[in-house]
């Protein structure tokens, strides 16, 4: 129906720009990620067990940020959306139940 793109690159340059305006109105806090498994004590807040302070990504054990309300579902990147998660249990983490494989 459309004889050129000029449509397709229309309602591309929408989109992004959309996607600036979302990020721009995204709270984004700068913080070393240590702060936030230290102010949690090295736990995990989805299995309460402890991270592995010396293990790093993908190591199952490894502290991630996990983030409350999902920056995919326009949650900031901020100290009081992130809490400390293994990567184990911050990549299953879905809707379904959770299983940390800490033993
Ligand atoms: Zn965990």
């Amino acid at each position: 129906m459309y004889k050129d793109r000029s449509y397709v690159r229309a309602n591309n340059a929408r989109q992004s720009a959309r996607r600036r305006a979302l990020l721009a109105a995204t709270d984004v806090e700068t913080f070393d990620p240590v702060e936030i498994f230290a102010r949690d004590n090295w736990t995990c807040h989805l299995c309460d067990q402890p991270v592995d302070r010396a293990a790093k990504v993908p190591d199952h054990q490894a502290p991630t940020l996990d983030h409350l309300t999902p920056l995919a579902h326009g949650g900031p990147h901020t100290r009081a959306n992130v809490r400390c998660a293994h990567f184990i249990c911050n990549s299953v983490r879905q809707d379904k139940p959770l299983s940390c494989a800490n033993n």
